[in-house]
């Protein structure tokens, strides 16, 4: 993932597909997307199928991703959906413990083990959001590091959400250079060979992603709100402030 910056676009439960349709067709208007930024798409699991299928006919240079996936590979678990049914229609990515499931639907650590372990099978990156109460925290960099050794699993690089509890949909996103000090000393206590990969996430807007995308251990946004207004995204895409 590290020699490009990913966007990757948390849409939540939002949208109908005619919506979709037409944000896909606004987007053309920001093509050709710099080489460097890559956009990960993450619908709600119904439309990734058809979206995809859209962005084709439209030429989008597009990623696609879930926002979940089961820990179970097959068998009766009702309503859920597994790491290889993601992978069979054509994600590359899946979201895994996004706080907002730990809040609402009961998510915990343990599973998200299991479903990094799931994706990683069915050759899905797993974006795995890791959320704590503040920056300013006393928790110290070595302190954060054994938390996110937790989500590590040999031989895959770990590609971690970095989201400050108070930022997540609250209008209030921390300082980019003291994201990037902590990405930077996480980065510099890591002890694995394979990458491990910082995305920044909460509040991210067409104003501040650039100051976070301009800083060089920050590998890329996860963006919620501002990830609904094609324009938004077009923009942050498209580096432009
Ligand atoms: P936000 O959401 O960009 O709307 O703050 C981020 C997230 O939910 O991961």
């Amino acid at each position: 993932m590290s020699s490009f910056k990913y966007i990757v676009a948390n849409w939540k439960m939002n949208g109908s597909l005619e919506e979709g349709c037409s944000f896909l067709r606004s987007l053309c208007d920001y093509l050709p997307f710099p080489c460097r930024r890559r956009l990960v798409v993450c619908p709600s699991f119904p439309y990734i199928l058809p979206l995809k299928k859209y962005g084709t006919t439209l030429s989008l240079p597009l990623f696609w991703g879930g926002q979940n996936c089961s820990f179970e590979e097959r068998g009766p678990h009702t309503g859920e959906v597994s790491a290889p049914m993601l992978r069979d229609i054509g994600c590359d990515f899946v979201l895994l413990g996004h706080r907002e499931r730990y809040v609402h639907e009961n998510e915990h650590l343990s599973r998200v083990k299991q479903k990094i372990f799931r994706a990683q099978k069915a050759s899905l990156q797993p974006i795995v959001c890791f959320f704590f109460h503040n920056t300013n925290a006393c928790t110290s960099p070595k302190e954060l590091l054994e938390q996110l050794e937790f989500f590590y699993t040999p031989s895959f690089p770990l590609t971690i959400a970095y989201e400050p509890t108070g930022s997540i949909g609250t209008g209030h996103a921390p300082c980019p250079q003291a994201i990037n000090k902590i990405f930077s000393q996480l980065k510099a206590l890591w002890r694995h060979e394979e990458p491990l990969q910082l995305l920044y996430g909460g509040s991210v807007t067409e104003h501040n992603a650039f100051h976070f995308l301009d800083q060089p251990f920050v590998d890329g946004l996860l963006i919620g709100k501002a990830s609904l207004s094609p324009s938004s995204l077009g923009h942050i895409l498209c580096g432009i402030s």
